[in-house]
């Protein structure tokens, strides 16, 4: 059994796939031909939003709008303490702090009343200026943006809206990429909607914010390639990559994310009577970037991913240490916020095999070696 079957989603697209491919290889515009453009448009239209500008990767979006926003030295940026490290190293690596923040128990995602303690406790420290929040989609699920959005008027800090982990998700309809004053996404292989290497999207309604990312990913480009007004990246999506997105795309919207939904559920279904499975509030639709069970304690956890492993039953801890004890951010000025929740689901989750190509057969076997294992 695989944790994500890329292998059997490419098999089910294959000569649709290959043709897209082999189109590219024709016509020789490997960077930024054609299929790109089509891409960002068709992109724009699902997830409801003005521009899509894509790039090479997920973290080089978060980085292109932490530039365009001119964040730097000085500058306090709240993201959520459980997350995957990019979230916080792109705030370090444009000289900014950021400052860990806790999340809800129940959705995995920042929690609004620690996150309007922790604005405070910088404003009282006076050593940084509060700028922006990054919320982030924890395991396919849209962060509370209501909330969210109403701390950063309160505040008048931007949000930015990783949803590296959400494409596809919804709340109340509207979809994950168009919350907050720009998004990402990241079509790294085993994310929601994935390519065949590396790529990256921004998502905003913001005209200006969007000339200013499509600047910064070419070298800064001014009116031409050659005509270079800031210092950028070299930050762009590989049109065979579009070429193979643009496949998916269609393949994400017409089955895989139900088939995705379909398997989550059937886990639900089957596992909520005796192990705590995730939830999803009302209203919320999520992308199951990953299918994530809270154990009782870390003895526990380990001993049943321990236990499926033998069987045959991949399965990952996501994730396993709180961004605040990252060595990487031990020089970056702490705040003593109460991060007690975080610590706490390092010790207690595992996230189990999802995708949409996993059968009846494969849940029923999954689940049944959990229940096995626990009681
Ligand atoms: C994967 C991920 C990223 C980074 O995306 P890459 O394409 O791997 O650079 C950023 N944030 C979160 C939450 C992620 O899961």
């Amino acid at each position: 059994m695989q944790f994500r079957d890329l292998k059997a989603q490419y098999k089910a697209l294959k000569p649709e796939i290959d043709e897209s491919i082999h189109e590219v290889l024709d016509t020789g515009n490997y960077i930024l031909g054609n299929p790109v453009s089509e891409l960002e448009e068709a992109l724009a239209k699902y997830v409801g939003v003005k521009h899509c500008v894509t790039c090479a990767n997920g973290t080089d979006a978060l980085t292109l709008v932490l530039m365009s926003w001119g964040i730097g030295e000085g500058d306090a940026i709240f993201i959520p303490d459980f997350t995957f490290f990019a979230t916080g190293e792109v705030v370090s690596f444009e000289g900014a702090t950021p400052v860990f923040v806790d999340v809800d128990e129940t959705t995995f995602n920042i929690d609004t009343n620690k996150l309007e303690i922790a604005i405070e406790k910088v404003i009282a420290d006076g050593t940084l200026t509060p700028k922006a929040i990054i919320a982030v989609d924890l395991f396919g699920l849209p962060a509370n943006y209501e909330e969210i959005e109403k701390i950063a008027r309160k505040y008048n800090l931007k949000v930015l809206e990783d949803s590296a982990q959400g494409f596809g998700g919804e709340i109340n309809g509207r979809k994950a990429g168009s919350f907050g004053d720009a998004a990402t996404t990241s079509f790294f292989p085993a994310k929601p909607l994935g390519c065949y290497g590396d790529g990256g999207a921004v998502f905003t309604n913001n005209d200006e914010l969007a000339d200013l990312i499509k600047s910064y990913r070419f070298h800064g480009k001014g009116d031409y390639k050659y005509d270079n007004v800031r210092i950028g990246m070299n930050s762009r999506l590989d049109t065979i990559q579009a070429a193979v997105l643009k496949v998916k795309l269609k393949a994400f919207e017409e089955y895989e994310l139900a088939d995705v939904n379909r398997v989550a559920n059937k886990y639900t279904e089957l596992l909520k009577d005796f192990v705590r499975t995730p939830a999803v509030s009302e209203g919320y639709y999520s992308s199951w970037a990953q299918y994530t069970l809270v154990l009782e304690n870390e003895v526990q956890r380990n001993k049943l991913q321990a236990a499926l492993s033998k069987v045959g039953i991949p399965t990952m801890i996501y994730y396993p240490k709180p961004m605040s004890q990252q060595r990487a951010f031990a020089h970056e000025k702490h705040f003593n916020n109460d991060l007690s929740v975080t610590e706490k689901l390092c010790k207690q989750v595992l996230a189990l095999p999802l995708h949409p190509y996993l059968t009846d057969g494969q849940i029923k076997f999954v689940c049944k070696n959990i229940s096995d294992n626990i009681i």
